[in-house]
């Protein structure tokens, strides 16, 4: 499976061991800087992300053949 523009969109395993784990886009994802008391965190976009959908990188059903001719 070839994915010519994937700009860095593809699913990426994260957290380690269930339930921790997740599949999140390598991309969608942000580091928040300590702000306060709050301290820095990671959040995750789980995959597909919007972006991947949009690309066409992230087909999960089948989606029916169109009738030929
Ligand atoms: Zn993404």
């Amino acid at each position: 499976m070839t994915t010519p523009e994937a700009f860095g969109h593809e699913p990426i395993e994260v957290g380690g061991d269930w339930p921790n784990r997740a599949v999140v886009c390598a991309r969608c994802r942000w580091s928040y800087p300590q702000i306060g008391n709050r301290p820095a965190h990671r959040r995750y976009v789980p995959w597909p992300c919007t972006s991947a959908v949009v690309l066409g990188l992230a087909l999960r059903t089948t989606a029916p053949a169109p009738a030929a001719g």
